[in-house]
C-alpha cells in the first residue's frame, strides 16, 4: 500500500540545512576536519548537584508512576519562588504555572489551545521555526513580523496591517532573541501589551535565554511589565540556563485562563514530565546561581574570541549581550546560502544560514559557541584567514 502523508507535514517548507548537511557529511567521509558551529546545545555538562538530585529521586518508586499532567505542585512552587526572586513577579503555583516537557513542547502545543482554523498567529521572522510550523499544524495562518537591524531586531508593531491585527489571536515573541541575540526593553513590552489589549491578542513570550546574558545585563521577563498577566504567558526553559537540553523540562507561567488552556491540551496529549526530572529541576531552580556565572563566562570568552576574528575578517555583526550565539552579516554580494557553502568548502566550518530562520534572516549567518573553546579558537583562526 501507499502511505500518504497529511498535507500538514507534506507541505512543510523544504529543510534548508539539508544541502549543507549533505556536503558536510561528504567532506567528513573524505577525511576533512570540519568544525560544526551550527546547533545551540550547551557542551558544558549539567551541574553535579542537579545530577545528584536526579539520581536520588530516580530510586524512589513513587516517582516511577504517571506524573501529574500539569506538574508536581512542589515543582510549580519552586518555579513561582524563582520568578519572585529573579523578576519580582508573583505567580500562583496552582493556577498560573504549568510544567512542560521542555519549553518547545508548550510552544508547539499553544496554537492548539488558542487558534481556530483561519486564525492568524503573528510570528517573528527570523525566528524559532516552531512558531510558524505549530501555527500551521493547528490550522492557523502565520503572519511574519520582520525583525530588522534598523529597529533593534524588534518587530515594528505599527507596520502590521489593521485587517491582520483583527484576525490575529496570538503573537509569539522571544527576547533575548534567537537568532539575532537582541534584547527587548520595557517600552517595547508596554507597546505590545497595549496592542494586545486593543486587539485581543494573546502574547506568548519565549524566554529561553533570560539567564544567559553578559556584562551585568539582566534581561526582563515579559511578566514583570504592568498588564502582562492580563494578556500573556511566558515559556521558561531549564535547558539553556542549567545546561539541561537533554532532560526535557520547562514551564509556562502567566495568565490563568491561558495556562489552563495549555494544561487542557497537555492532559489530552501527554502525561507529564518524569517526576525525578522535576525533583532535579526543583534543585536547579532553588540554587539557580550555583555555577551560572562561571558558565556564562565560558560563553562570553568564546563570543569575544569569535567576534575578534570577525573584526579581523572585516565582517559586521551585532555584538551579543545575551544568548550563546553570534549573528553576523554575510559579505556584500553574497546570499546566506552562498556564504555558508563557501565557509564549509573553503574553511571547513559549518555555520547556520540566516534564511534558515525565515526569509528576513537573509543576508545573515549564525554561529553557536556551545562547543569547546579549543574548537572556537580554531574556527576563529580559520575565519580570520578566510578570504571571500
Ligand atoms: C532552545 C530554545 C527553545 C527550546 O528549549 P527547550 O526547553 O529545550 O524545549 C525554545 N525557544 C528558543 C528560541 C530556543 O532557542
Amino acid at each position: 500500500m501507499e502511505i500518504k502523508w497529511a498535507k500538514r507535514i507534506a507541505d512543510l517548507p523544504p529543510y534548508l540545512f539539508a544541502e549543507i548537511d549533505r556536503k558536510k557529511n561528504e567532506m567528513i567521509n573524505k577525511g576533512a576536519d570540519i568544525i560544526d558551529l551550527g546547533v545551540g546545545d550547551p557542551d558544558i555538562p549539567t551541574p553535579t548537584h542537579i545530577i545528584e538530585a536526579l539520581k536520588k529521586a530516580s530510586e524512589d518508586p513513587s516517582n516511577h508512576r504517571y506524573p501529574s499532567y500539569i506538574g508536581m505542585l512542589s515543582y510549580r512552587k519552586a518555579a513561582s519562588e524563582w520568578y519572585k526572586k529573579r523578576f519580582n513577579v508573583e505567580l500562583d503555583p496552582i493556577s498560573e504555572i504549568v510544567a512542560l516537557i521542555g519549553s518547545k513542547e508548550g510552544i508547539a502545543h499553544a496554537p492548539l489551545a488558542f487558534l481556530d482554523p483561519g486564525d492568524i498567529a503573528l510570528v517573528p521572522n527570523p525566528g524559532y521555526p516552531v512558531y510558524p510550523v505549530a501555527t500551521t499544524f493547528a490550522g492557523g495562518i502565520p503572519y511574519k513580523m520582520p525583525l530588522y537591524k534598523e529597529n533593534g531586531f524588534l518587530p515594528d508593531l505599527d507596520a502590521i496591517p489593521e485587517d491582520v491585527l483583527d484576525k490575529a489571536v496570538l503573537m509569539f515573541l522571544n527576547y533575548p532573541n534567537n537568532p539575532t541575540t537582541a534584547l527587548a526593553d520595557k517600552g517595547f513590552f508596554k507597546e505590545v501589551i497595549d496592542l494586545a489589549k486593543r486587539k485581543n491578542i494573546l502574547i506568548c513570550h519565549d524566554a529561553a535565554y533570560t539567564e544567559i546574558a553578559f556584562n551585568g545585563v539582566k534581561p526582563l521577563s515579559f511578566l514583570e511589565v504592568e498588564g502582562a498577566m492580563d494578556v500573556g504567558i511566558e515559556f521558561q526553559s531549564l535547558s539553556k540556563t542549567f545546561s539541561m537540553t537533554g532532560w526535557r523540562i520547562g514551564f509556562a507561567a502567566g495568565n490563568k485562563k491561558a495556562i489552563a488552556g495549555i494544561g487542557k491540551v497537555k492532559t489530552n496529549i501527554d502525561s507529564g514530565a518524569f517526576q525525578a526530572v522535576q525533583v532535579a529541576a526543583i534543585e536547579a531552580l532553588k540554587n539557580y546561581e550555583l555555577g551560572l556565572e562561571e558558565r556564562k563566562n565560558v560563553y562570553k570568552e568564546r563570543i569575544d574570541l569569535f567576534c575578534k576574528s570577525l573584526d579581523e575578517a572585516g565582517i559586521k555583526y551585532h555584538k551579543p549581550e545575551a544568548t550563546f550565539y553570534v549573528w553576523f552579516e554575510v559579505p556584500q554580494g553574497m546570499t546566506s546560502s552562498d556564504f555558508c557553502a563557501r565557509m564549509l568548502e573553503d574553511a571547513g566550518i559549518v555555520v547556520t544560514p540566516g534564511n534558515g530562520f525565515g526569509e528576513f534572516g537573509e543576508g545573515y549567518a549564525r554561529v553557536s559557541v556551545t562547543f569547546d573553546t579549543e574548537k572556537i579558537i580554531n574556527a576563529a583562526n580559520r575565519i580570520r584567514d578566510f578570504k571571500i
